[in-house]
């Protein structure tokens, strides 16, 4: 087979010049599934995890399509809507339409709750070729008559099974009514629920099939461990291995917010830079701390699951789980931040008792039993049970165990 090239895809001049400006080679597998099917006007259903390359597998075609085809856009009207999860995704979305379409005459923006609407009514005024936006903030707009859909060609939904899990089913049932019947659908979800399944069904038409990596695997080029702790011992294990590993840059899964400060505040106090990404932080707060992180000026970034989701962050060697994630699919967007593009990377759990049946529900969902490594000088002393990918736990050993209260009583 001849190496696939962006114009062997059937990508216009403009956009070429562009990837290759970007350093974009070849095209990634998604690319090479996704461009000609979204040129062609088709609807998708694609199974791809961040870093596979597809943000660029639904802007690059977009762009070009927005381009080549239809009228200018009228005031208030957008033609392509991308709706997304978080803020942070919302960002990272249209970044790179940004990047990709430059030099097109094109008008494209980013709207998210938490930051005042103003600008954002502003800019839709004279309509936009392109706006990505989260559920929430797309329908106060909507609502408010600041954006009409009655232009809109294409609909896609960015990490859909994300949206579900942050309970935007309502919102999404509402911005679906609004559109056009008569459109294009791109829906891209790292996992395939039966939830996001039923919503295919309903949203697209003789879909094209996408999936890059099998389904509810993780990354292989990830080397994922377990260090089994107990829980009061973490933030000390995580210094060790901090120290230990020689570690730069971090991203640390920690499950509350409240973790998630007194990790960094921790931190500050042993002089490691490090900083926050979470819910309670303003939006400008937490786009700053992602850019200390990118540019190396602070070393780790802690974070919630909701805050990190879609974070684009390159190269990165390292992600540590400080707490297992409650929900099993978060496991596999967590890691997804390192191995991108065949990069070398690693994934630490560190996992308490509490937290095996967390545990169990990882190794069911990405069939593997995580092996286990303890770190010398910080064995746990209550024990975590034995798991398996079957999703069992294997039930504590009947030893006669001396009574801890024998000795106090
Ligand atoms: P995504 O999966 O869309 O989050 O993309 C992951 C990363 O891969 C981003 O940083 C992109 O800039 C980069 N990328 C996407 N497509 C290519 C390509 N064909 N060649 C090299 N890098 C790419």
């Amino acid at each position: 087979m001849p190496t696939m090239t962006f114009t062997t895809l059937g990508l216009i001049d403009q956009l070429c010049r562009t990837l290759d400006e970007l350093g974009y080679q070849t095209p990634t597998p998604v690319q090479t599934q996704a461009i000609p099917a979204v040129l062609a006007g088709r609807d998708l259903m694609a199974a791809a995890q961040t870093g596979t390359g597809k943000t660029a597998g639904f802007a690059l075609p977009l762009l070009q399509r927005l381009t080549m085809e239809g009228p200018q856009v009228g005031a208030n009207s957008v033609r392509v809507l991308v709706l997304t999860p978080t803020r942070e995704l919302a960002e990272q979305v249209h970044e790179s339409f940004c990047e990709y379409g430059a030099g097109l005459p094109l008008r494209t923006h980013v709207a998210y709750g938490g930051v005042s609407i103003n600008p954002q009514m502003m800019k839709l005024r004279k309509g936009l070729d392109v706006l990505v936006a989260t559920p929430g903030r797309l329908l106060d707009l909507y609502r408010q008559n600041a954006v009409k859909f009655d232009q809109l060609q294409t609909l896609v939904l960015d990490e859909a099974d994300r949206m579900l899990d942050l309970g935007f089913s309502q919102e999404l049932n509402a911005v679906f009514a609004a559109l056009p019947k008569k459109r294009q659908t791109l829906l891209f979800s790292a996992t395939f629920s039966d939830p996001i399944r039923a919503l295919a069904a309903v949203l697209l038409m003789n879909p094209l099939s996408i999936e890059i990596s099998p389904r509810n695997t993780t990354v292989k080029s990830v080397k994922q461990w377990v260090i089994p702790v107990d829980k009061k011992r973490k933030p000390e294990l995580f210094c060790h291995l901090l120290k230990k590993r020689r570690w730069g840059q971090v991203l640390v899964f920690v499950k509350t917010r409240k973790g998630v400060d007194q990790l960094v505040d921790l931190l500050l106090s042993l002089g490691i830079r490090a900083d926050a990404i979470h819910g309670d932080k303003p939006q400008p707060a937490r786009l700053r701390a992602l850019d200390r992180f990118k540019s190396g000026e602070v070393n780790i970034l802690v974070a919630t699951d909701v805050a990190a989701r879609g974070l684009d962050i390159d190269d990165l060697p390292q992600v540590v789980n400080f707490d297992l994630p409650i929900v099993a699919e978060d496991y596999i967007h967590r890691i997804g931040r390192t191995g991108r593009a065949g990069a070398k990377g690693e994934a630490i759990s560190l996992v308490c008792a509490d937290e095996v049946d967390l545990l169990a529900a990882i190794e069911m969902l990405t069939k593997q039993t995580l092996p286990r490594i303890e770190e010398p000088g910080f064995e746990a002393e209550h024990r975590v049970p034995l798991t398996n990918a079957a999703g069992q736990v294997q039930k504590k050993p009947k030893k006669p165990k001396k009574s801890k209260w024998t000795k106090a009583a």
